[in-house]
């Protein structure tokens, strides 16, 4: 017999090994091995088992890496998909789908020393005192690890091992598994009452899971659910009724949170509900913050069928629970679901992949849906279930947007707190109510300029600006890391003007003028700056719930997942910030942030005040947010996507070349251009008319301006030619981050309706294009953003 393999180098081909004898019956499809390749040994991944193989003097396989094959064949046919769509090598793809602590060797299980306690036989003997003491406190408890039975009946190893040497005691190694939240207690929590429009909601989802599997043909029903509720509309709650209907059809359920709201109070919420009762299983979590070991662990969990329930981020969509029956992708608009490294996927999309290959229902949940997951609803794709009240009969809280415009007014500037805000952060102090305020940028100022000459401290490495951080005394990128002092003077040498100035607001800022408004509240910031290991999070928000912190000033870190009922006030410092990026979905980040920071206002019984402060108030982005309206803001922004065929009217590839020399990154993006128009471009008569996108410049269909440089006498085939006639192929373009961490980056953007058929050429383009060494090309299919 031999093995088809997939190695874990990028060479997009398999390679043949033979079944030596003593391993077989252990390689199956899925199987990790061990294999040499060269000179050297590597692991892969069996792909296929056959017979025979068309190759000779085959090589055999070295051995076999873990008593289960550890990639489910519905897992391996969901890698090949993302490597066809997201335009990467199979290998690559491959490698994803298992966590590192489990595909490599070296994370096992931990095996730990456990002291029991034998049955007496005859009379015991009498023990010398030191052993007695030990033996009255194990004999009480029958078994526990050895290292806890030495710390708390305060003896030594050597002492136990006399009393497995009397006959007393048996120590054996044993496997513990490791449990990140094991220092969580978790009261058992009962399914709540649930109101009419949830009733509505879960109703559809449960028929959609009791459903015979859909028939070849298109006319069956959706099996894909937005769930659409406003914040605070109890969306948990059906995941988790849904998910005890899926156990109870002796299926899994897959939850993907995003990483930032997969806090210890959004896990506790499932592990309570099915910690005990008839459906009770394991809930195992997989986050970047477990241990290798946690990982190891958790993930065996899933494989073993022990644990039914997985709560995790991005990656948990590949975790190998069968079968599956329920898929929940929460905030389904987070942007954090796309993976910014090669494979380049987008978790939400491949649960409707996985969902659709498993026959499992897949619920998409938001407050403020994509646009995309919402204009599916509008084309039939996917079933929109609407969740128009917050439970409880909690209200909605008021927006009130305040024009930072006549805050400014004065020569001075605008202040960070305009009154308004500062009046309604007074009220909450006197009141004892809480505080959140939201700035989406941290450090002290962000940046440092020169108004005599105009200098600007920027990274030596990107083209950006430091930010000062007061506390290290240091300008900082938040690109590349680099830091350095700051100076006393200004750097230009034509200048040395000592009065350089701190312009912006970060973070550390708004703290700092905050403590000097209100000397008597107690202040917690949260960012990446302070919040450097798990537990500075876990009690920060513990402080905060337990009332010893009055105002809570945080990034994005504080947008989503947390739900304290004394919240009664919200400020969004500087709400506009998003809406200056260059990126078509920049007022979309915007409208979906406000609302976000909004929820966390009034989740108790007294109702939420939320204050926008802003230099654009009539933005329909921010307008919309102040009465919650996410249809109307969809209404308005359809309109110019439709206009500008971007998403959801079409789909997006960016590619992005990057290298150390611009002019060599310059002319490979223009020969890359031309490759591209050459392979996927119709010319002749019938191809269509200039883009209706005049006026923006950058993001013109510049296919039709290049009609020229493409080469008449290589035409495209008549089929690929129907297939791309609504290609735009816009730029090269600088990326609007033209240099990080030194190196110039240049992009391409396409777009079009048909993205499968085109990754499929694109990938045969990028492989036989000859870039120069120094040159490096990424392909992003359905990029996040466009940075
Ligand atoms: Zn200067
Ligand atoms: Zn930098």
């Amino acid at each position: 017999m031999i093995a088809r393999v997939s190695l874990e180098i990028a060479l997009r081909k398999e390679f043949d090994y033979l079944i030596p004898a003593a391993l077989a019956g252990q390689v199956d499809v899925g199987s990790r091995v061990q294999v040499p390749f060269g000179p050297r040994k590597m692991l892969g991944v069996v792909t296929a088992v056959a017979e025979e193989s068309g190759r000779v003097n085959l090589k055999p396989i070295l051995k076999v890496i873990g008593a289960q094959t550890l990639v489910t064949p519905k897992v391996l046919q969901l890698a090949r998909w993302i490597a066809d769509y997201y335009c990467c090598a199979p290998e690559t793809a491959l490698k994803s789908v298992l966590p590192e602590a489990v595909r490599k060797e070296d994370a096992g299980w931990r095996e730990r020393l456990f002291v029991r306690v034998l049955p007496v036989i005859g009379e015991m003997s009498k023990l010398p005192k030191r052993q007695q003491d030990v033996w009255n406190f194990i004999s009480e408890r029958r078994e526990m690890p050895l290292a806890e039975l030495v710390a708390l009946a305060k003896t030594t190893a050597a002492t136990v091992r006399k009393l497995e040497d009397c006959g007393r005691v048996k120590i054996t190694a044993e496997v513990s598994e490791r449990d990140p939240y094991s220092r969580e207690t978790i009261l058992p929590s009962q399914p709540l009452v649930l109101n009419p429009s949830q009733v509505a909601a879960l109703g559809k989802i449960t028929a959609a899971m009791d459903a015979p599997p859909p028939t070849a043909d298109a006319s069956a029903p959706s099996s894909t659910f937005l769930l659409y509720g406003v914040t605070g509309s109890g969306k948990t709650e059906i995941y988790l009724q849904a998910i005890a209907h899926a156990l109870e059809q002796g299926k899994g359920a897959i939850v993907l949170v995003p990483e930032i709201a997969l806090t210890p109070q959004t896990v506790e919420r499932f592990k309570a509900r099915f910690s005990s009762g008839k459906l009770q299983t394991l809930v195992a979590v997989l986050h970047s913050h477990l241990s290798a070991g946690e990982r190891h662990d958790e993930w065996h969990k899933i494989r073993q069928g022990r644990a039914r329930i997985v709560i995790g981020a991005r990656s948990a969509i590949f975790a190998p629970v069968e079968p599956l029956g329920l898929i929940i992708v929460d905030e389904e608009h987070e942007h954090t679901y796309k993976q910014e490294e090669a494979p380049r996927y987008q978790a939400r999309d491949v649960a409707i992949m996985r969902g659709r290959m498993e026959n499992a229902v897949v619920v998409l949940g938001s407050a403020t849906p994509s646009l995309e997951s919402y204009a599916n609803c509008k084309k039939g794709k996917y079933t929109l279930l609407e969740l128009p009240e917050r439970v409880d009969d909690q209200k909605m809280p008021v927006v009130r947007i305040v024009d930072m415009r006549q805050a400014a007014r004065g020569d001075k500037g605008p202040p960070i707190f305009s009154p308004q805000l500062k009046e309604a952060i007074t009220q909450r102090l006197e009141r004892k109510e809480q505080t959140i305020l939201f700035l989406n940028r941290r450090g002290y100022s962000t940046s440092l300029q020169c108004p005599k000459c105009g200098y600007v401290a920027e990274c030596p490495n990107c083209s950006l600006a430091l930010t000062y951080h007061r506390a290290e005394q240091k300008l900082s990128c938040h690109i590349c890391g680099h830091s350095e002092k700051v100076p006393s003077v200004c750097p230009n040498e034509k200048c040395r003007n000592p009065a350089i100035r701190f312009a912006g607001t970060g973070t550390q800022k708004v703290e700092a003028i905050l403590g000097k408004l209100f000397p008597q509240a107690r202040i917690q910031r949260m960012d990446a700056d302070v919040m450097k290991r798990k537990e500075d999070y876990r009690r920060a928000l513990g402080d905060f719930r337990t009332g010893k912190t009055d105002i809570l000033i945080g990034t994005q870190m504080i947008a989503k997942g947390l739900h304290f009922p004394r919240v009664t006030l919200v400020g969004i410092i500087y709400a506009d910030m998003a809406l200056h990026q260059p990126d078509f979905r920049a007022a979309e980040r915007t409208f979906q942030l406000i609302t976000q920071v909004s929820g966390r206002a009034g989740r108790g019984d007294i109702e939420g005040e939320v204050f926008v402060q802003t230099f654009t108030p009539f933005h329909p982005a921010i307008q919309c947010s102040r009465h919650h309206d996410f249809v109307g803001f969809y209404e308005q922004e359809i309109e110019f996507r439709e206009q500008l065929k971007y998403p959801p009217f079409s789909r997006v590839a960016l590619l992005t070349l990057k290298g150390r020399n611009e002019e060599k990154v310059v002319f490979s993006a223009e020969h890359l251009k031309r490759e591209l128009e050459k392979k996927l471009v119709a010319t002749g008569p019938d191809r269509r008319s200039a883009g209706t996108a005049g006026g923006v410049a950058n993001l013109l269909p510049a296919a039709d301006m290049f009609a020229d440089a493409a080469a008449p006498e290589v035409r495209p085939d008549q089929k690929m030619k129907n297939l791309f006639r609504d290609l735009v192929i816009a730029g090269p373009t600088p990326s609007p981050l033209l240099r990080a961490e030194n190196y110039y980056r240049y992009q391409i953007m396409l777009r079009t309706r048909a993205m499968s058929a085109l990754s499929r050429e694109l990938a045969k383009i990028v492989q036989s294009l000859a870039l120069p060494e120094d040159v490096t090309l990424a392909v992003d299919i359905d990029p996040a953003s466009l940075s």
